[in-house]
């Protein structure tokens, strides 16, 4: 359906859970989250009841993150569930990557169509250092996992920190260009852990002056995604790939804004760069009717113009949200 500014809304990004198996610098605490009752996170059953009515409304493309979505009990059960709704036409997974090398045959079975894998850095220490003690060789797996199961095209989604990973941006295009995998920079947002100064990002048009002291860069369009990714052919000598550039703070992209979010609580997010939250108060007993009226309205007010324009932060844990 139309929001309030005519902007199309058929993206959907679903937050499995606030829980994680890494402890990335930027988005959780050290000691992790507060494990919540299990009534408090959405069932398959509720996702499936969600995922209908959003689809009743327009919803066609539906992502699953966290946390980490992976740590929730049969990923492929529930993939199977919402694959099946009518009107759902593509189904993707944002994760670490860590678990992945185990299920992502069955994901792709059940209906998955593609992954995005985050990953901060290749080379395994400074890996270690940013997701505090998580280990590079099980995401590397993960990936090839995904290759395998021809959950295409594999994305990477990575951050910069100044005087962290800047000396793995040149590496990790290499190994981008040499998997034909996407590798996308994406500008550290000033939320959860990374508000209030506390790291210090390295804005996205100094890590693609890097990228181009060593690649020629030539813009594409046309390439798969839902999202505000500009797109350039990488080359270098005989090497070649795709690299994408999400500038969520110095480029606003209100116009094209095709998204809602929803945490694994069942709380609607319009923006991510705002703090407004909205409880769909979603139960077992909750009909799709309901649940559909109560979006519905929500998506009708959706906001325009965020909070980071005045370089604000925003409320909220990205791991509750999903990113
Ligand atoms: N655990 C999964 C993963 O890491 O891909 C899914 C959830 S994670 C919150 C989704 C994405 O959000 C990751 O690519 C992560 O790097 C990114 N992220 C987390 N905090 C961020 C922040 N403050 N600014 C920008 N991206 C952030
Ligand atoms: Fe976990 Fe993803 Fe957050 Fe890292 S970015 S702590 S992998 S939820």
């Amino acid at each position: 359906m139309k929001d309030g500014y005519g902007r199309d809304i058929n993206y959907l990004r679903l937050s499995l859970t606030g829980r994680c198996n890494f402890r990335c610098k930027y988005c959780m605490p050290e000691e992790g989250i507060e494990k919540l009752p299990r009534k408090e996170i959405l069932s398959f059953e509720e996702i499936v009841n969600l995922v209908g009515a959003a689809s009743e409304l327009g919803i066609n493309k539906v992502r699953f993150t966290g946390g980490e979505p992976l740590t929730r009990k049969d990923l492929p059960g529930l993939v199977e569930m919402v694959d099946e709704i009518e009107g759902i036409d593509e189904l993707s997974l944002t994760t670490n990557g860590s678990s992945l090398s185990g299920v992502a045959k069955d994901l792709s079975k059940a209906g998955l169509n593609r992954v995005n894998i985050s990953i901060d850095a290749i080379d395994p220490e400074v890996f270690a250092e940013i997701t505090r003690g998580g280990e590079l060789s099980s995401v590397l797996a993960g990936i090839e996992a995904a290759k395998e199961a021809g959950l295409e095209p594999v994305k990477l989604n990575t951050v910069v920190m100044k005087g962290v990973n800047e000396s793995e941006i040149a590496p990790l295009m290499e190994f981008a260009a040499e998997e034909g995998l996407v590798l996308r920079f994406i500008e550290l947002m000033p939320m959860g852990e990374a508000a209030g100064g506390a790291i210090d990002p390295k804005p996205l048009d100094e890590v693609k002056r890097d990228v181009e002291r060593v690649w020629s860069l030539e813009k594409v369009s046309g390439l798969r995604g839902n999202g505000p990714a500009e797109y350039f052919r990488a080359s270098r000598g005989d090497l070649s790939g795709k690299v994408g550039f999400i500038f969520p703070l110095s480029k606003s992209f209100c116009d094209g804004c095709n998204r809602i979010r929803i945490t694994s609580r069942g709380r609607v997010r319009p923006c991510l760069a705002r703090d407004e939250e909205y409880d769909l108060e979603i139960n077992e007993d909750t009909s799709v009717d309901d649940i559909s009226s109560r979006l519905r309205k929500i998506i009708k007010d959706k906001p325009y113009g965020h909070k980071w324009e005045k370089h604000d932060e925003t409320a909220g844990e990205m791991s509750e949200i999903g990113g």
